[in-house]
């Protein structure tokens, strides 16, 4: 499509006022949003309009989707744009959503091996799709400040392959970042799963150890959900996250 009318149609779509009714779904269905300023709140709502509008959505395995189920995933995926006016995850075309945990057939998940058949909350596919279980995105939305978020871990897979691969390399621009992204990346992933392996008790969830990939869903969660929490047991990984997203969630974290 030529990008002018592209900009147009985008344009259009912005200018309509954003329905109370879906201002009553995110209220209720994300935890930050009461705690959001103005102006964010209104990006929010920005891309809550252009990813239902530009985005494959399906409802899968007898699910019908509804408009709070499509407010409530894009609202929270919103969240990692937030610092980012413009973008709205432009790789991503399909966003899938289950009734319950997902049984995928096949092996390969997001940089890392699922056993085949086994139930899943959601999933990242390189090639742009996302699948999601509702109930999972609905738990995650409505609890903060606990570190799990399905809807902000499967996206942030989706930032990870805007470079082609999610390998646990998002976009962060400069080369220095990346660097050091790199570094404390591989440094903190292996130190998870060393404590996983010896059943130690960590402030990441140990699922981050399984790859650099995994640890940087999990620690964009965290980032989101618990950031002093992430500030206070890996610092450098908040400063990075925080060049990232051009976000301070400590600013609506309630705690
Ligand atoms: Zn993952």
């Amino acid at each position: 499509m030529f990008r002018w009318l592209h900009e147009r149609r985008r344009r259009r779509l912005l200018s309509t006022a954003f329905p109370d009714r879906w201002r009553r779904f995110l209220a209720r269905n994300m935890w930050p949003y009461q705690y959001l300023a103005e102006s964010q709140q209104s990006r929010i709502h920005d891309s809550v309009r252009i990813l239902i509008a530009e985005k494959n959505w399906e409802g899968c395995a007898g699910l019908t989707l509804s408009d709070e189920m499509r407010v409530t995933i894009a609202g929270q995926a919103g969240l990692l744009v937030l610092g980012h006016p413009g973008f709205y995850f432009e790789r991503l075309q399909t966003i899938l959503v289950f009734p319950d945990t997902i049984i995928h057939r096949k092996s390969v998940q997001a940089g890392g091996i699922i056993k085949q058949d086994q139930p899943i909350s959601g999933a990242a596919w390189q090639g742009g799709i996302v699948s999601l279980s509702w109930p999972d995105v609905l738990t995650g939305g409505q609890h903060g400040a606990d570190g799990h978020n399905l809807v902000l871990h499967e996206f942030a897979h989706v930032l990870d392959g805007i470079d082609g691969e999610m390998c646990g390399s998002p976009p962060f621009g400069k080369r220095d970042l990346v660097r050091r992204w790199a570094k404390v990346s591989r440094l903190e992933t292996d130190r998870l799963h060393t404590a996983s392996l010896h059943g130690q008790r960590t402030f990441l969830d140990h699922y981050g150890g399984t790859n650099e990939s995994e640890f940087f869903a999990v620690a964009t969660e965290n980032f989101f959900e618990r950031p002093r929490g992430l500030d206070e047991n890996h610092p450098e990984v908040f400063e990075l996250l925080l060049a990232l997203y051009q976000v301070d969630p400590r600013d609506w974290d309630a705690k």
